[in-house]
């Protein structure tokens, strides 16, 4: 039987990649929903390739242009943040791709979950912001979320057909795109240098969290609520050439790595197929353009976010809920040119520092929380 999947924020990165695989294999899904923020246009051409049911547009006010440029065909039309968490929740739907940026995917991954729905999951900050109460409510629904992020494929990929403990995982980081730019030079850099990824193309926010590795600071939180880790049993490792995309070290010394271009397309299709593979047009791997895969430990000095990341993960309750909404502000005014490279990480600092951390926080408790730690941000 086809699987029947939504896909949140099929305008992105990871969206589009994922509407490429569901458009090649019509034989085993059938697409139920997609939605974006404010690109209309291409969710119409994906609708018209897709034939969904429905689409969703976040910001309503483009909800006329798409229910017009859709008007010939059968597929309804919504509008609003809410229609978005409701379009992975629907009864027909048996998978929920989230591929929403920032704190904007956690209620739709909760709702999926809830619902009982299997989530595809492309948005770390879900795990970040508040995943002790996602994996909590994964298991009382006893519902898979399998990740996308191409380290923790790996470490799945690694897994599968072992029962044993792990010493450790082994996160490897590609260092971003400002890894070889003098320390003294980083105060100024523009966006577009530090938008100027050196391996993998991806949206904006997340290209810049690679800069400063709290995209890395982010995995290790992921893997903590993935596979159920403590944070010393994760590491982080430069890797430059991006190749190794994150390996698993066992008690007996033994290490398993997955290896392939930096390709999302991989994950993505792992995680709607597992564990099954599907093919891809992922080439096989040129060997010859890697003669030599390098490795380093990371420069705390350069990257201080991992370590911010790893305290906030240690302290607990809403820390992170506040590091992540400092982030996205901090992301924001540099992508607009109001504050400066290094400003980003004396935002989540200076935001960590005035923020209440609360306690065993419930769903409204991570709400009150990223509201008004950006306030605090922004200040
Ligand atoms: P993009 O910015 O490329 O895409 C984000 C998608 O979400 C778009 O469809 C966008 O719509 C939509 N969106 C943005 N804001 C909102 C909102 N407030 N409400 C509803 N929809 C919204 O992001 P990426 O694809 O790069 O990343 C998505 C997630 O996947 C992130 O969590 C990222 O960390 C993670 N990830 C990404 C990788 C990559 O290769 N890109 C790799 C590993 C993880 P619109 O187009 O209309 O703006
Ligand atoms: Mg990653």
């Amino acid at each position: 039987m086809r699987q029947r999947v939504a896909v949140l924020g099929s305008t992105g990165s990871i969206g589009r990649q994922t509407v490429e695989i569901l458009g090649a294999h019509p034989e085993l899904f059938e697409t139920i929903c997609l939605t974006a923020c404010s690109n209309w246009q291409l969710l119409a051409q994906q609708a018209r390739a897709l034939e969904p049911d429905s689409v969703v547009i976040a910001c309503k006010e483009f909800w006329e242009p798409l229910q017009e440029a859709l008007s010939d065909l059968p597929v309804k039309v919504f509008a609003g943040e809410d229609a978005v968490a409701a379009a992975g929740a629907a009864g027909n739907v048996d998978v929920t791709v989230n591929a929403l940026v920032g704190y904007s995917g956690l209620l739709p991954t909760v709702r999926a979950i809830e619902a009982g729905k299997k989530v595809a999951l492309a948005n770390k900050e879900s795990l970040v912001v508040a995943g002790e109460l996602v994996m909590r409510l994964a298991h009382l629904h006893r519902v898979p979320v399998v990740p996308i992020d191409s380290e923790h494929s790996a470490i799945l990929q690694c897994l599968v057909g072992e029962s044993s403990p792990l010493r450790r995982v082994i996160l490897t980081a590609s260092g971003g795109a400002l890894r070889d730019v003098p320390l003294p030079e980083l105060r100024s850099v523009s966006a577009a240098q530090a938008l100027a990824h050196p391996n993998w193309s991806m949206g904006p926010k997340i290209t810049i969290d690679s800069a400063t590795l709290v995209n890395k600071g982010f995995e290790v939180v992921e893997a903590h609520w993935l596979f159920r880790l403590p944070p010393e049993k994760i590491d982080v490792l430069l890797h430059p050439q991006s190749v190794i995309h994150s390996m698993v070290e066992f008690e007996d010394g033994a290490l398993k790595a997955q290896l392939g271009l930096p390709d999302m397309h991989v994950p993505i299709s792992y995680a709607l197929s597992f564990p099954e593979r599907l093919s891809t047009p992922c080439p096989p791997f040129p060997w010859a353009d890697f003669p030599s895969l390098t490795f380093s430990e990371v420069d705390q000095i350069r990257y201080p976010a991992l370590g911010l990341t790893r305290d906030c993960l240690l302290a607990g309750g809403t820390a992170l809920c506040t590091l992540n909404a400092a982030n996205e502000v901090a992301v924001a005014d540099f992508l607009a040119g109001r504050i400066g490279f290094l400003d980003i990480v004396e935002t989540i600092r200076r935001t960590l520092d005035r923020a209440e951390n609360i306690p065993n926080p419930s769903l409204e408790d991570y709400i009150h929380c990223n509201t008004e730690s950006r306030k605090i941000a922004q200040l």
